[in-house]
Parts: structure tokens; C-alpha cells; sequence
């Protein structure tokens, strides 16, 4: 492991404890829980199973093969720029190229990669997760073919693990449960309180604020919502629901093949075979209500 790679990973860590702290003292809607619906599926099936087969996928079978076969030599193009450039270029150009897609996702039949993503009930640090692998394989590969292609291996080496972790700790934050206000910066940075609103299952606001990292995207373009930002007083104006306003698969295997084929869910989802596996973690928490509510009791 590079050095750089021990250093973002170390920061990687310490992220989601700072984010569930700053959830727990400023939450945004008040009452949440850590271990909320989908919480197994988010962190194990999305955050831990997918990524580890499409890191793999994504940067040894596609990039590596393509650079290749494109006869790209390791000369390293624009190497020689210092680190902070190359990572603040790749940054703005994938932010901007991330702006187009996601708006082409919301209008377009590429709905179908990105519904899984707003199908989160629970909107909080761990919920942006949960990206449809077609998603995935698509904007990771445009994000780091041309690190890839542009330096040599020894400055890939540091700028692939800066950018993956920007990235995730971003991501991590727009979807944070906490209660930012940020002001005028909501121009320019994107947070929760932008992105929030995008997760809502509200009409109005389905076409609104699809700028990950920089939202002046949305305000250049006309996509920005937010109540209560100009003359900058909070109304205290909030989502009350979020989700998907139609059926939609709980299991990640059954999230993954909707985007292909459209099914009867609750028929799927009933059937005798894979019943149980689709329930176990809701039987689970529900387990944990009962014998916490038994043992109140039984104190009483
Ligand atoms: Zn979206
Ligand atoms: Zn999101």
C-alpha cells in the first residue's frame, strides 16, 4: 500500500463515525436510526459486495484493457502538473460531465440506472450508496480513464486514491442526515441541504439540484431549488417524504435486474422461495423490537 493510499484510507475510516456523530448532535429530521430500513443492504450489499467486483471490473478489465489496445503509451501527458492541479482538473471536468448525466437520468430511460439510488426511504450518510451497477461502471469508468490515461503510473498512484476519496466522504456528506446552513456557499458547494431536497419524493423538486460537488452547476443551468435561500432566511421549509413513488424491489439482487426487466414485485417478492431471504433483516429487527419491548415489560 502507497503511502497516499494509507493516508486516504485512514481517512476513509474515521469519516463515517464523524458523520453519525454530526447526524446524533444536528440532525436534519429529527429521529432517525442508525440502523435504519436497508441499512444491511446499503452497507453490505452496495458499499462492501459491489464496489469490491466493480473496482475490479472497472479499472482491470475495462481501463487497463482499453488503454492498451488504444496503444497509449506510460509517457504521462500532463504528469509534470503539481498534484493539487491534476486532482482540482479532474475534479471540476468529472463534476461538470456528472451534472449532464445524472440531469440525462432523471429525463431520459438511463431513469432505470439511477431509480435504485432514490429509492431510499431513509436519507443519511450511508444512503448514497446505492448506485445500480450499470451506474457505477459508467461514470467511474469516464471519472478515471483519463487519470489513468493522462499520467503515468506513479502519479495514477496518487491521484486515483485523492479522487476516490473525495468522492466517497462527499458523498457521504450531501446525503448526511445533519442540519447545515451554509448561506451564500450554496452556490458554489454542494451539501445536504441542496441534495436532501433532490432525494425528496416531491414533484416538483424530481428535476431539481442534480450538481454532486459544485452547485453552481445548477444554478448556471436553472436546476437549483432551495426554499429559503434568497434573502437567506430558513424557513425551515423540509421534505416530508422520501423514495420512490411506485413499487420498487428490497433485495439487492431483485434492484439490480429491475433496471433490465420490469416485474410484479410484491408477486416476486412473496414468492415461497425467497420469501425469507428478502425478510430476514426486517424479521431481525423486528426480533430485537420485541424482546427489547418483552423486557420493558417484564420489568413493569
Ligand atoms: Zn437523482
Ligand atoms: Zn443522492
Amino acid at each position: 500500500m502507497s503511502h497516499t493510499e494509507l493516508i486516504t484510507t485512514i481517512i476513509l475510516f474515521c469519516w463515517p463515525p464523524l458523520m453519525v456523530t454530526l447526524e446524533r448532535f444536528f440532525p436534519y429530521t429529527k429521529g432517525l436510526k442508525l440502523f435504519r430500513e436497508g441499512f444491511w443492504l446499503d452497507f453490505f450489499w452496495y458499499t462492501i459486495f459491489q464496489s469490491y467486483f466493480l473496482k475490479i471490473l472497472i479499472f482491470d478489465w475495462i481501463i487497463a484493457p482499453a488503454k492498451t489496445a488504444l496503444g497509449l503509451a506510460d509517457s504521462g501527458y500532463i504528469s509534470s502538473w503539481p498534484i493539487w492541479a491534476l486532482v482540482l482538473l479532474f475534479l471540476v471536468t468529472h463534476d461538470f460531465y456528472i451534472y449532464w448525466f445524472h440531469r440525462l437520468q432523471h429525463n431520459t430511460f438511463l431513469w432505470r440506472t439511477h431509480e435504485a439510488h432514490h429509492s431510499v426511504k431513509t436519507v443519511d450518510w450511508l444512503a448514497g450508496s446505492r448506485s445500480h451497477a450499470i451506474e457505477i461502471i459508467i461514470n467511474q469508468t469516464i471519472e478515471f480513464a483519463p487519470i489513468i490515461i493522462l499520467l503515468d503510473v506513479k502519479t495514477a498512484a496518487i491521484v486515483v486514491p485523492i479522487k476516490a476519496l473525495l468522492d466517497a466522504t462527499w458523498g457521504m456528506w450531501i446525503h448526511s442526515n445533519v442540519d447545515v446552513r451554509s448561506g451564500k456557499l450554496q452556490y458554489f458547494i454542494n451539501g445536504p441541504e441542496m441534495h436532501q431536497w433532490h432525494h425528496s419524493n416531491h414533484r416538483e423538486v424530481f428535476y431539481k439540484n442534480y450538481s454532486t460537488k459544485f452547485a453552481f452547476w445548477d444554478w448556471i443551468f436553472g436546476t437549483g431549488f432551495l426554499p429559503g435561500l434568497s434573502p437567506f432566511k430558513y424557513e425551515f421549509l423540509k421534505p416530508q417524504q422520501y423514495g420512490l413513488p411506485y413499487e420498487y424491489p428490497r433485495e439487492f439482487f431483485l434492484q439490480t435486474a429491475f433496471a433490465f426487466k420490469r416485474f410484479d414485485v410484491k408477486k416476486v417478492e412473496h414468492n415461497l422461495g425467497i420469501k425469507p431471504y428478502v425478510e430476514w433483516p426486517n424479521a431481525l429487527v423486528n426480533f430485537f423490537k420485541e424482546s427489547a419491548s418483552d423486557t420493558s415489560k417484564a420489568a413493569k
